[in-house]
């Protein structure tokens, strides 16, 4: 044994005994309290759109840099099946495909300019284009009741059911003027909202429901960005999990950095080093910067916050920040891969349908991807002036 051998095994240690003494330190789903099971879900991944929403960033995140006033999203949806029980679920439907036939509180962004949307393909196109019947969906769930959600119920046969959050707002236009949704994102459909209040289940201080019955895939309570909203965790493998984010939060950066996630996915040397200088210091900082130099790695907190703005699109900011707080804490545990919604982040990296993504973690997707928002070449990269003038 080497004396550098002898060094590296002592720190080694060290680390160790370190990690177990911090309180929160968490390593495995275990951690969570998540029953052990060897039932998974096979989850396959769509993204249905690309939208831009004009001038609207500061709606989402803080602070917003000169230049990155206008927020870009690709949109996920997800089809989930249960081989045990032949049963087919989609998680979120994304945009449908004539968004200009939605109530006047959502079609006015596409009428006045502020939304855009590159050509795309309705869900159930994709999905049928893809040889998956709408016949063979049991059920739809709508994280939230926002319109780049819950896509078009109609073309779905009415055998598909509709799941919700049990504070789901479901008024419609025009019985309620401001509604976001119509009659037709319902009628003849099976509507189920989740009861959370008799579930004994509660994983990083969250409720969920164990929708099989059998450990493969939970949903759960996440409120904040709206009443009722849900994620879902996934059970890919018997020892890894696929988080559907939903709007927990949309930028990679209102999750990360928090200490746990620095200590289980450490930054890549040359992205510490190119946020030395590409990150401004002018917004951003930590207790290792110096001015016009920042330190990433002593940063112990997400970099971006969820707006608060009285435009925000977080119905409640306080409730969603604490939402967010508790799903950050599976973003730091290599068992989870968190997939929010329109995390622009990952998608050149998401392995799309008809791939499936239960493999992510073998395939180390996670380790890959995670910092990608802090990449100056990622488009998520929102961290320093674009000067219009250069
Ligand atoms: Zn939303």
């Amino acid at each position: 044994m080497t004396l550098n051998t002898v060094l590296r095994s002592f720190s080694l240690l060290l680390n160790l005994l370190l990690v177990s003494h911090i309180g929160d330190a968490r390593a495995s789903y275990r951690d969570f309290n998540i029953p052990p099971s060897k039932a998974t879900v096979d989850v396959r991944v769509f993204n249905v759109a690309n939208l831009t929403l004009v001038n609207t960033t500061h709606a989402f995140i803080l602070p917003v840099l000169e230049g990155h006033e206008s927020a870009h999203f690709p949109m996920y949806s997800f089809l989930v099946e249960h081989k045990k029980s032949s049963t087919r679920l989609m998680f979120d439907l994304g945009i449908r495909q004539d968004p200009e036939n939605t109530p006047p509180s959502i079609s006015f962004f596409i009428t006045a300019g502020l939304a855009s949307l590159e050509p795309y393909k309705d869900i159930t196109q994709l999905l049928q284009n893809g040889g998956i019947g709408l016949n063979t969906i049991n059920g739809v769930i709508w994280s939230h009741a926002h319109f780049d959600h819950v896509g078009d119920m109609s073309k779905f046969p009415n055998s598909t059911n509709i799941i919700i959050g049990p504070e789901t707002d479901t008024s419609i236009f025009p019985e309620n003027p401001n509604a976001t949704l119509q009659a037709s994102d319902f009628a003849g459909h099976n509507i189920t909202k989740l009861d959370f209040a008799s579930s004994k289940l509660v994983f990083a201080g969250l409720k969920a429901v164990d929708y099989f019955g059998d450990g493969s895939f939970y949903l759960v309570d996440t409120p904040g960005h709206l009443p009722g909203h849900l994620t879902a965790l996934a059970r890919v493998t018997s020892t890894s999990f696929v988080v559907l984010g939903g709007d927990t939060f949309h930028h990679a950066g209102q999750a990360r950095p928090r200490p746990q996630f620095q200590r289980n996915f450490p930054c890549p040397a040359h992205l510490l080093e190119d946020t030395k200088t590409s990150m401004s210091t002018d917004f951003f900082w930590s207790p290792g910067s110096r001015l016009g130099s920042f330190d990433l790695r002593s940063r112990a907190h997400a970099l971006l916050t969820l707006s608060d703005l009285p435009d925000s699109f977080y119905a409640d900011p306080v409730k969603a920040g604490v939402s967010l707080e508790k799903v950050a804490s599976f973003d730091a545990d290599p068992d989870f891969l968190v997939v929010a919604a329109h995390d622009i982040s990952i998608r050149s990296a998401i392995p799309y349908f008809p791939k499936y993504i239960n493999g992510w973690k073998a395939s180390k997707l996670k380790e890959r991807t995670v910092w990608n928002f802090v990449d100056e070449s990622n488009p998520a990269f929102v961290f320093s002036p674009i000067n219009s003038t250069k």
